[in-house]
Order: C-alpha cells, then structure tokens, then sequence
C-alpha cells in the first residue's frame, strides 16, 4: 500500500469500522469516513491522524441511494481517485423469536446491511473502473456462513452480503477489482455489548462459543481487512474470510 491510495469505510464511526480506519492510515493510506454520527466519525478521523495519515467525513446513511452517490463523488472530488473500500455499516435485530420479528425490522436490517452494500459497490465500482481497478472487502459475519437462531433477519441480510461480493467478484475479475468478505466472530463493539448488555451469563456463554476461549477485539479484523485488501491477498477474490476464533469450525 502507498500513500497515494484511498479509502471508503461505511460504518467508520466505531467499532470494526474505526480500527480499520486506524490499521489503513498506518499504512498511508487516506480514508473517507462514511456514517450518520458526526462527533464519533470525527474521534475516527482524530485517530487517523494521530496514525499518520489523512481523512475526512461525509456524512452518509448508506440506504439512502443519492448520499451514497454523493459519498464517492465527494471522496473523489477530494482525493482524485478510489482505491480501496470497506463496506462494513450493519446492525442487528434484537434476538426475538422468528413468528415475533416485524417487517419494520426486516425492513430496516435488509435495508443497511444488504441494499447499503450493494449501493455502496454500485457508485465505487465505475469509479474504480476509472482509475484501472481497486479492492473492496464487505462485512458479512458467522451468521452469513451459518445460522443463529433468534436473529434470522440478521443471518439472512448476511448470507445475502456474501452473494453480493461473489456476483461482484466474478463480474469484476477480469477488470482488476477484487472483492471479498470478511466474517468476524463476536467482536467487542458498541453492537457486541448492546448484545450482550449486564448479562455476565451470556458474556460468559459468548467467550465459550469460540475455540480460542474469548470474544475478538475490532484490531483483529482490521488487520483481516487490510490485508484483504492489500496487494499481498492479489489473487484472492470472491472469498469468504472467516476470522472468528475458530467457532465455525466445531
Ligand atoms: P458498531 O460499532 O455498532 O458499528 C456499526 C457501524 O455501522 C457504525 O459505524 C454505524 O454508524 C454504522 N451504520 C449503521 N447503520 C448505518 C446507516 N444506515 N448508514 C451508515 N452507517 C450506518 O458495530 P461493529 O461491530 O463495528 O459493526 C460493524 C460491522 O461488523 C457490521 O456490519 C456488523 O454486522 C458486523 N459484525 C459485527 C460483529 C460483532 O460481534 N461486533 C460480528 C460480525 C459482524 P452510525 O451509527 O454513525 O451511522
């Protein structure tokens, strides 16, 4: 990676998102931070710098299809290319039995964690086609590899991300885009602890759910990313990279 290159990251206000943001700047890369909350994208952007690079935040819900447009055109207009993107905002209905889930919820899930990452590779894409090609990671989870009970919207929305990053990558092989995925295990994040709450028994039962005995930190996927991403992963597109401690292999 050089320090010409430059980021999207939807979902950069916390979380995976932030780390991601934090390992691409100590790579030299530039990053656009892509979310709805400004104070919380503007902590990412200070830690950017403190990393040694640069950014900036557009404000962004990325199931709005002319904001996503206007992401990449204001990336660009900035920058004066796009070379890599991380289109990793998601949520998570609370667990509630499948008869009890509303199509409110449904709505809303499909809508960030499917439409939001097929939107966002539809206006990065051309662009990248414009300055020779690109690499693009999509946040799926375990739940897009297997099935978690009471979250079925959730495990649905991200079985659909790993059809979308496929479709794409065969489509955009031959023109020097890779795309892949990455499915975390449980991560410490704001999503994790609303998850789990005060709960120490499903924290508990959390940690024990992975073979390496704990729940991974945001760090870890950053660095899963960013090699996807890297030229060092050039011959890997269209793949699924689980990065879970192991819970998909019992
Ligand atoms: P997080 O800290 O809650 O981050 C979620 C991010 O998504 C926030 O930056 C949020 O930003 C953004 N977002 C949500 N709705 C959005 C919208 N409509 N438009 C733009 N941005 C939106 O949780 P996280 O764990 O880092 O989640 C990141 C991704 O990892 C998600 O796709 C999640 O499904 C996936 N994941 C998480 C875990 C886990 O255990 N933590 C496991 C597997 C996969 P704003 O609120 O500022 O808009």
């Amino acid at each position: 990676m050089t320090s010409q290159k430059v980021a999207i990251i939807t979902g950069g206000s916390s979380g995976i998102g932030r780390a991601t943001a934090v390992a691409l700047a100590k790579e030299g890369v530039r990053v656009v931070i892509a979310a709805r909350r400004a104070n919380e994208s503007e902590e990412t952007l200070e830690l950017v710098k403190k990393a040694g690079s640069d950014g900036i935040f557009v404000k962004t819900d990325v199931t709005r299809e002319h904001e996503v447009e206007q992401l990449v055109e204001l990336a660009v207009g900035k920058y004066g290319r796009l070379d890599y993107a991380f289109n990793n905002a998601g949520m998570v209905e609370d667990p509630t039995s499948f008869v009890d889930q509303t199509s409110t919820v449904f709505d809303n899930i499909m809508n960030v964690n499917v439409k939001g990452v097929w939107l966002s590779m539809k206006y990065e894409i051309p662009q990248m086609l414009k300055n020779g090609g690109g690499a693009i990671v999509n946040t799926s989870s375990v739940a897009g590899v297997v099935a978690l009970a009471q979250v079925p919207i959730y495990t649905a929305s991200k079985h659909a991300v790993l059809g979308l990053t496929k479709s794409a990558a065969l489509e955009y092989a031959k023109s020097g885009i890779r795309i892949n995925a990455v499915a975390p295990g449980a991560i410490e994040t704001e999503m994790y602890e609303q998850f789990v709450g005060d709960n120490k028994h499903l924290r508990e039962t959390m940690n024990a759910m992975h073979p390496i005995g704990r729940v991974g930190r945001p760090e870890e996927i950053a660095n899963a990313v960013v090699w996807l991403l890297s030229d060092k992963a050039s011959f890997v597109t269209g793949h699924t990279l689980l990065a879970d401690g192991g819970l998909v292999s019992r």
